[in-house]
């Protein structure tokens, strides 16, 4: 009931203001019985000097008498007051309200009896065992009589009753408009209290706009200004904090790298988008145990030894889709206690790759260029052996320039394509599309009319062939496509060129008519050496280095090539960008 302010404040109030009437209403009691009972002693003590001038009157004597005793209750009735009279040694010689004074007994030891003897007057208040109730007694002696005037202290005690229910009236009256005033002034207390109060619980539960409106001049009101200072300071605060945290994780997320940190307990507490994609998880990290999302053992038993040793390890995690990550997992560390760990995946997939492909190359290469020179040196010496057969000797010796030529092919196209790979910046320029199709059209028309070829340029003539792009560069994809395009084409089959445009790019289609590509080497036809049919490819004078030329040449352009095969030929489909750029 107690809990709230204002019913505290009220309770208060309340208990000292009744504390308050209850003192007040007890002193103001006593002090008005005392006005009144000096009031009654004034005036009855005035009575008291007209009784005993009264009493003169009458004959000398100190022995009961009718007269004397028919005076004193004529007296009585006119004064409203008892009158008793009482001879030094204290017998009552007199007395209004008692006609046979001998059953009195003697008066000499009454407080007022024994004062007024003493000093000439006398006062007491206290009970008649006569009259049987509260008495006021007044006596004063003089001239060997006592004269002793009593009021029944009710009279006075009415009159206090009167004023007492004024007094409670009063009082009644003073407390509930205090209740009154109490409640308003505690409620216009506890208002701003009460908005202070909602304004906290709705802070706290995430209402960072609120404010307190109205703040008043007081102290409450340079609180609530305090706490708005500080509800924008919080705000601000967050904000720098919200700020930082995406500072932080656009940095992360901008790192190739897979990084996590995870806390003492294996709790994740930082991650990057890399580290998810690289792992494999599409669920969200933060706070989970790095083992119930991260099933991966290796890196789990590398964590939790890093944990116990805090030694820094390097490992390379071998993934089940043939990615490899060069891994760091580094203890945190505040004051010696390790306090998280770091683990940092690099992606090392592609430089192992590309190691494979150098140490492939190699063995390739050197088997490449080895086989020639066996054939070569076969037909020398046949040609040696057999010196006096003239005709023989030209045939091989043709066999042996032949071999050579396919030599010099092959060393020439491992110049390109290490020139491609190499060189950063071509040159640019103006250049033609259709005119260098063309132009590779006239190289090739030896072959075509040795084959038989129907060659079909079907290109558009409304469509813009120029381009700014590297020449050789362009050449080298255009002479290689159709050249295969002649090399695995049927005699007497078709080999069709078109254009198109479509979604702003320049479309260029080189189809034939050949026996296709067989759907799992689509994609491997672009490898250095890769052949589908090898015997096929060493008839056609191939290197099996020219797709992966025009692979290469397409990806400094920022070109796209597109095959599409089937049993009755292949066409691939170059698309042209308007911008190039450059192999890195
Ligand atoms: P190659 O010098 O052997 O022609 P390429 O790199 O140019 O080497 O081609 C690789 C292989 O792709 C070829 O050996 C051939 O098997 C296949 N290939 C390329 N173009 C075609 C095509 N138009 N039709 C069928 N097979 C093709």
């Amino acid at each position: 009931m107690l809990k709230k302010i204002s019913n505290k404040l009220i309770f208060s109030y309340l208990a000292l203001t009744v504390i308050l009437m209850v003192i007040i209403f007890i002193f103001l009691g006593s002090f008005i019985r005392q006005i009144h009972i000096d009031l009654n002693k004034t005036e009855i003590s005035r009575f008291n000097t007209l009784i005993g001038y009264e009493l003169k009157k009458l004959p000398r004597g100190t022995l009961p008498s009718k007269q004397l005793a028919e005076t004193v209750a004529d007296l009585s009735r006119l004064i409203s007051l008892r009158i008793t009279l009482i001879r030094p040694d204290g017998r009552v010689i007199a007395d209004s309200e008692i006609n046979d004074v001998s059953t009195l007994e003697n008066h000499q030891y009454r407080k007022e009896i024994m004062e007024a003897m003493g000093s000439g007057e006398g006062f007491s208040l206290r009970y008649s065992s006569t009259l049987k109730t509260d008495m006021l007694y007044f006596a004063t002696y003089s001239n060997g009589l006592v004269i002793r005037l009593a009021r029944p202290l009710q009279e006075v005690e009415h009159s206090l009753d009167a004023m007492k229910s004024l007094v409670f009236n009063a009082a009644l009256f003073a407390i509930i408009f205090s209740i009154i005033m109490i409640v308003l002034i505690s409620f216009k207390i506890t208002k701003p209290f009460n908005e202070t109060l909602s304004f906290a619980s709705d802070f706290a539960a995430g209402n960072y706009g609120r404010r307190i409106l109205n703040y008043s001049s007081d102290e409450i009101g340079r609180l609530q200004k305090a706490l708005n200072t500080m509800a924008d300071t919080i705000v601000n605060t967050i904000e720098d904090h919200i700020l930082e945290q995406r500072k932080l994780e656009t940095t992360l997320d901008s790192i190739g790298d897979g990084i996590a940190m995870v806390d003492s307990s294996k709790n994740i507490i930082i991650y990057n988008n890399s580290f998810l994609t690289m792992l494999g998880i599409s669920t969200e990290l933060e706070g989970k145990q790095f083992f119930e999302v991260i099933r991966n053992s290796i890196l789990n038993s590398r964590i939790t030894r890093c944990l116990k040793s805090g030694e820094k390890d390097s490992f390379i995690l071998e993934m089940a889709n043939d990615r490899f990550y060069e891994s760091v997992v580094t203890p945190i560390k505040a004051e010696k206690i390790i306090q998280g760990i770091l683990v940092v995946l690099h992606d090392i997939s592609e430089k192992r790759r590309i190691e494979k492909i150098k140490t492939d190359l190699v063995s390739n290469v050197s088997h490449e260029l080895k086989t020639p020179i066996a054939i070569i040196r076969g037909y020398l010496e046949t040609v040696k052996e057999n010196y006096s057969n003239r005709e023989m000797a030209i045939k091989y010796i043709d066999r042996a320039i032949e071999n050579a030529d396919r030599q010099d092919a092959l060393i020439q196209d491992i110049i390109k394509l290490s020139m491609i790979e190499s060189v950063r910046e071509f040159e640019k320029e103006k250049i033609d599309i259709r005119s260098i199709i063309e132009r590779c059209l006239d190289l090739l028309a030896p072959k075509i009319a040795r084959r038989e070829i129907k060659p079909v340029n079907i290109m558009e003539a409304d469509i813009d062939y120029t381009v700014t792009a590297n020449h050789f560069l362009v050449e080298e994809i255009f002479f290689n496509i159709i050249d295969n395009g002649i090399n695995y084409n049927t005699d007497r089959g078709t080999l069709t060129i078109s254009s198109a445009v479509s979604n702003g790019c320049l479309n260029i289609m080189i189809s034939d008519t050949g026996a296709g590509i067989p759907e799992e080497a689509r994609d491997r036809i672009f490898e250095r050496f890769y052949r589908v049919d090898r015997s096929r490819s060493r008839a056609t004078g191939g290197t099996g280095l020219g797709l992966s030329i025009v692979r290469h040449a397409a990806l400094v352009l920022g070109w796209d090539i597109m095959v599409d095969s089937h049993d009755s030929g292949s066409t691939f489909t170059i698309t042209v960008k308007k911008t190039g750029q450059h192999l890195s």
